[in-house]
């Protein structure tokens, strides 16, 4: 498939070597840059549907979708319309308008938070709340997840310490230890390490967050019960409970992770963020939660936060149009497309003799390079990488464009038809092939 269009004069290639001149690495995000699986970023031209188009001419079927925001596919007529319509009035005002209290209603109607407040990024929604959750609490203390990511904030880029130590160290530099001082760090999917931080630390917690399901390890779902137990465990010690949704909101199920297991379970988080699928496409995220804690936050209340594009009318104008497009037909297609897609995985990889494991959630999984249950991130950590760069490579070379690093969930949309779904099965069994071979070579060296 060609889209319509010139295409443009330098490749992929010439970009890259050109964007590296002038940004850091060549990108504006680090795992667009391929380093994780070696090789050249393709710069992409336009998208529609399921399928990219790079500024080569080469078509791929797109299983990143943006990273999660593009649940309908790419530039989905309905949405492109609401946008374009939106943009003819004007593009930012800085203040109140019609798209934000509407997509505030949409959001609030299908998740269990009562009060919503628009950012422009995931990061700042978790950065946000945990300002809110020590706002509110008046507490300083973190507890968060390894192997869980909530976008780059400070005090979130923290891992585990050595030895017995939960407390945490900068996984980066940048981030002065006094920044993590207040974080604690802790294996996911373990009730023992969970009673363990609170017995000890409980009277000093603020919050904990957790990835709603952990998608940003590869896909690790919450054993069942984890989640209420985070729940409980917080309300008893008088922390907040942050189900950090940025991922899995309106795109797990149509109430994300939360409609998954607290709907049914009957707890609630005390504040959840969003990001991804309810942007559209544009930089649109939220954090939300229980009225009497968001009241807390500045008009209201003395916490402040504040943006100047918060809010903004063309992002929530396509924030709106894709929740409201996003049926229960939308993901029962991506459910269905997704059982395709990992059938086809598990008969071919068993056919190449490639250890593999998929894991889901909702409509949400990712294919881990190794055997057995991963339950965390020292699991996750205990694939084949080599099998991995193997497999996308020659993905790659078929027309399907994989998440650059093993470590990611395989996103699909409502607009993978069979087309772009019999691509990714064509392309199946010579990459199982390749990366078995790489896996044995890892082995042997
Ligand atoms: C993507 C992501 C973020 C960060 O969102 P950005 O918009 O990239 O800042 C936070 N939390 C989770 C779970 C995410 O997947």
């Amino acid at each position: 498939m060609t889209s319509a269009g010139p295409v443009s004069p330098t490749g992929s290639a010439d970009l890259f070597a050109r964007a590296q001149r002038v940004t850091p690495g060549g990108v504006n995000s680090p795992v667009r840059a391929f380093n994780a699986v070696g090789g050249t970023p393709r710069f992409i031209r336009s998208a529609r549907g399921a399928w990219l188009t790079d500024v080569d001419g080469n078509d791929y079927v797109d299983l990143i979708c943006s990273w999660g925001p593009m649940l309908l596919g790419h530039a989905h007529p309905q949405v492109q319309e609401a946008v374009t319509e939106a943009v003819s009035r004007g593009t930012s005002y800085g203040t109140p308008t019609v798209p934000e209290v509407e997509l505030a209603e949409e959001i609030v109607t299908r998740t269990p938070i009562e009060k919503v407040r628009f950012v422009s990024s995931g990061t700042e929604a978790t950065m946000s709340a945990i300002r809110l959750a020590r706002g509110f609490t008046g507490r300083d203390t973190i507890v968060k997840f390894a192997g869980c990511y909530h976008g780059h904030v400070d005090s979130l880029l923290a891992q585990a310490g050595s030895g017995l130590a939960t407390h945490a160290v900068t996984s980066t530099p940048g981030v002065p230890e006094a920044f993590v001082a207040e974080t604690l760090v802790i294996p996911y999917n373990d009730p023992q390490a969970l009673a363990a931080v609170f017995a000890e630390h409980g009277h000093k917690i603020a919050a904990l967050i957790t990835e709603a399901a952990p998608g940003n390890m590869g896909v690790v779902p919450p054993l069942p019960g984890f989640n209420k137990l985070l729940a409980d465990t917080c309300r008893e010690h008088g922390a907040l409970f942050i189900s950090d949704e940025v991922m899995t909101g309106f795109r797990a199920s149509r109430q994300g992770q939360w409609g998954l297991d607290g709907a049914h379970e009957g707890w609630r988080p005390d504040l959840i963020t969003f990001g991804k699928v309810m942007g559209g496409g544009f930089p649109a995220a939220a954090f939300g939660g229980r009225a009497d804690v968001m009241s807390r936050l500045s008009p209201e209340g003395p916490v402040y936060q504040a943006g100047t594009l918060s809010g903004n009318p063309i992002a929530t104008t396509a924030g709106l149009a894709t929740l409201r497009l996003a049926t229960d037909e939308v993901y029962d297609h991506i459910t269905a497309a997704g059982e395709t897609i990992k059938a086809a995985v598990t008969e071919t990889f068993t056919a190449a003799g490639l250890p593999h494991r998929i894991q889901a959630t909702g409509t949400m999984f990712s294919v881990f390079f190794r055997d057995g249950e991963v339950r965390n991130f020292d699991d996750a950590n205990a694939q084949s990488l080599p099998a991995y760069t193997a497999f996308f490579h020659s993905m790659l070379d078929a027309g399907v464009y994989l998440p650059p690093s093993a470590y990611e969930t395989w996103f699909l949309s409502g607009a993978h038809d069979d087309r772009a779904i019999q691509t990714v099965l064509d392309a199946l069994p010579a990459a199982a092939r390749a990366a078995a071979a790489a896996f044995d070579q890892s082995r042997e060296n």
